[in-house]
């Protein structure tokens, strides 16, 4: 019997046509009164979810899905998957990891140096017919100490690209890696006194939730520089825009915000400050392979086997 799959997020453009040869597809409206519409008519029926790392599988959602056997989420942030009631449910979940950390990575390198180098700037400069003026200098990154908060598959492949500008790295997480020469710091407070660019590559949800705070801030310093592109809310917003506005940080890159797609307004009028729409995987190929992903996902648990890529 063929499955019903309920598409529950955007989705790479890849996705919708293969499930809709293999399932009967229901594809989630964007208004909350139709959607509710479509839930009530087919919630009962649905076995599987596509959905993605942004908007997730909500509490509410889930409770109104009971034969809800798999969810394939594109991306590879948990924090909004609701995986604890998902679990308790038996529900079976599958994320895209590997695909998207050299593209993450490599979007790590180009905030780093877009907040250094002033691109952002530069280029609204030129837009706007004032060439040099008011540009001031930027500043290096070659051979600058990196301190990566989060040396997992993304904060390895940062690592390897710093490398070849000489960087001087070192990490923290909870446990030190065995296999890498880096400099390994117990604690995100020392990690930071020792950066001039510190990068957040954490997973969001409650245990990083406000991990850089201000404390953090002062000891990164008014040389330092933050760049995040883990979860927005690893970093304590308002104390972010505090310590740029008075100077004791140097500037900051973001991929990710606290309260996508909220920017807060202050953050918009800060030259020191690149701004990006949650877009570290935005490449045609990775978003592709992490379509496949949830594609096969789905076809793997309704073909009997084991997910590809389980939480
Ligand atoms: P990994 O699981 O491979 O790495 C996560 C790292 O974070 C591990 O080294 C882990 O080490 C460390 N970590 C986890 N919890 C804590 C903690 N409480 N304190 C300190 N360190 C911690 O994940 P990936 O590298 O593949 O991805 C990392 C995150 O990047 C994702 O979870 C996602 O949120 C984000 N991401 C963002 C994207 C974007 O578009 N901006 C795209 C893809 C991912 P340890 O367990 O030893 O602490």
């Amino acid at each position: 019997m063929t499955a019903d799959i309920l598409v529950a997020g955007r989705m790479p453009a890849n996705v919708i046509p293969q499930l809709d040869q293999h399932f009967h597809l229901h594809v989630l409206p964007t208004d909350k009164a139709s959607a509710d519409a479509m839930i009530r008519e087919v919630g009962t029926r649905i076995r599987g979810v596509a959905t993605n790392a942004a908007q997730g599988l909500p509490l509410e959602l889930l409770d109104q899905l009971p034969g809800l056997e798999v969810v394939a989420s594109s991306g590879i942030g948990t924090d909004a998957l609701n995986l604890n009631a998902a679990k308790a449910r038996g529900i079976h979940v599958a994320v895209t990891p590997d695909v998207l950390t050299n593209d993450v990575a490599d979007a790590g390198i180009a905030l780093m140096l877009a907040v250094s180098r002033k691109l952002c700037m530069a280029e609204r400069n030129v837009r706007a017919g004032r060439w040099l003026k008011g540009l001031g200098l930027g500043y290096r990154v070659t051979g600058k100490r990196l301190g990566i908060l989060g040396l997992g598959r993304i904060g390895r492949a940062v690592a390897k690209r710093a490398e070849a500008f000489d960087m001087s790295i070192a990490y923290h997480q909870r446990t030190p890696n065995p296999d890498v020469s880096y400099r390994y710091h117990d604690s995100l407070l020392s990690l930071a006194a020792d950066s001039d660019f510190l990068m957040i590559i954490v997973p969001g949800g409650p245990a990083t939730d406000g991990m850089v705070n201000r404390e953090v801030l002062d000891a990164l310093g008014p040389d330092g520089t933050l760049i995040n592109i883990g979860r927005g809310a690893t970093v304590d917003e308002p104390e972010l825009i505090r310590a740029l506005a008075e100077g004791r940080i140097r500037g900051a890159a973001l991929d990710v915000l606290a309260n996508e797609p909220h920017v807060p307004e202050a953050l918009l009028t800060m030259d020191n400050v690149v701004l990006q729409p949650h877009f570290a995987s935005g490449t045609e190929e990775c978003r592709a392979e992490m379509g496949q992903l949830v594609v096969d996902n789905l076809r793997a648990h309704f073909d009997g086997k084991p997910l590809l890529t389980p939480v």
